[in-house]
């Protein structure tokens, strides 16, 4: 086999969500064909979403239908030079338009969905105001400073874990300027050794003020995710939110519904309090994919303040609408990536 039979072969893959092949998509950066084994680097920058696991599959699979073995790796060419954040994969934001719509709940249990698929995975409570992830995942220890000033995160449940209530505790309201608030941000960004990670979920604070523009603009981030309820849509905080982030040129890679169908733990129905498909309706009407709907279920609460996330417990139905929306945000973060290198 030489390497125009490789092309070849690379050609009878598809990207479904691109609708093209891998080759004339330019996601093959590059391979090199030594006797039976083919290395080969893939421009695919989400590890772990379903969606690209599928493409690498199906380019083992070409290759070992044609005798080949394939050597992998993955890359995304010119994320190489940046130099915030070198070593992190995919920023992602969780945002809202006000306060008490489960951002946090969302951004926790995104981070430790992604990680119980297996990513290498930091999790960022920007909010500085009301900083409660540290409680939502029960974090037990606290950040090391080494000898030349950086900062070991704490981890737990597989993620790197950094929050200003490690710094001041939970319930000290801190009452900052713009430029202390930039500071201290920026630190927590930077000086932390976050070191390699596929994904770096960031809880912002909520509303559209100047933290969240400080953040956008420190922060290389690939893209937003908006979190809406059904009452939030209809009162147009939502918005605001997304209005925010197209003037800043943020991607917003999709809505979250939560709190939209109540799971009632006493008969075990569900019931549309506020009416139901808002989430939807309003991804729809702003042309945004619509990541997921999760239900309103008294276990979330339990869950966050038991400091288990309830996208960890295998039997929990609302875990598997949390494990499909983090499913459905990694596929969404790839096809961002795939989309900046393809042709
Ligand atoms: P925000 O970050 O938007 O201010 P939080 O994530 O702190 O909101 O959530 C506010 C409250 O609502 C918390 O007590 C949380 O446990 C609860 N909560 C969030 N999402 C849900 C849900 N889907 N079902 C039940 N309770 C929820």
């Amino acid at each position: 086999m030489n390497e125009d039979d490789v092309r070849a072969l690379l050609r009878d893959v598809e990207d479904p969500a691109l609708g093209d092949n891998i080759v004339s998509l330019g996601l093959v950066n590059d391979f090199d064909v030594d006797g039976d084994t083919v290395t080969i680097s893939l421009a695919l920058g989400a590890p772990y979403s379903p969606a690209e696991t599928d493409i690498a599959a199906r380019v083992r699979e070409v290759l070992s239908d044609a005798g080949l073995e394939a050597d992998l790796t993955a890359a995304i060419p010119d994320r190489a030079g940046k130099d915030v954040l070198p070593g992190v994969k995919n920023v992602v934001a969780v945002a809202s338009g006000k306060g008490g719509v489960g951002k946090s709940t969302v951004a926790v249990n995104l981070a430790a969905g992604l990680a119980d698929r297996g990513a290498r995975v930091g999790l960022f409570d920007a909010d500085i105001y009301g900083p409660n992830v540290p409680r939502m995942v029960d974090a037990d220890d606290h950040p090391q400073a080494t000898e030349n000033e950086t900062i070991v995160p704490p981890e737990k449940y597989g993620m790197k874990l950094m929050s200003m209530a490690f710094m001041i505790g939970e319930d000290d309201p801190v009452i900052w300027r713009g430029p202390m608030v930039h500071k201290v941000l920026t630190q927590l960004i930077e000086d932390v050794e976050w070191g390699h990670l596929d994904y770096l979920v960031v809880d912002l604070p909520p509303g559209t003020g100047d933290t969240q523009l400080t953040l956008l603009q420190t922060v290389p981030l690939t893209g937003a995710v908006v979190v809406t309820t059904p009452q939030d849509v209809a009162v147009d905080d939502a918005r605001k939110g997304l209005r925010m982030f197209g003037r800043h040129d943020t991607t917003v890679l999709g809505i979250v519904e939560n709190m939209g169908t109540f799971v009632c733990p006493d008969c075990g129905g569900n019931h549309d309090i506020f009416g139901s498909g808002g989430g939807e309706q309003f991804a729809d009407d702003n042309e945004l994919p619509f990541l997921g709907s999760i239900p309103l279920d008294p276990s979330v609460r339990t869950g966050s303040d038991e400091g288990q996330p309830v996208v960890l417990d295998d039997d929990n139905q609302t875990g598997e609408s949390f494990r499909e929306f983090a499913a459905e945000t990694a596929d969404m973060l790839g096809l961002v990536n795939r989309r900046s290198v393809s042709r």
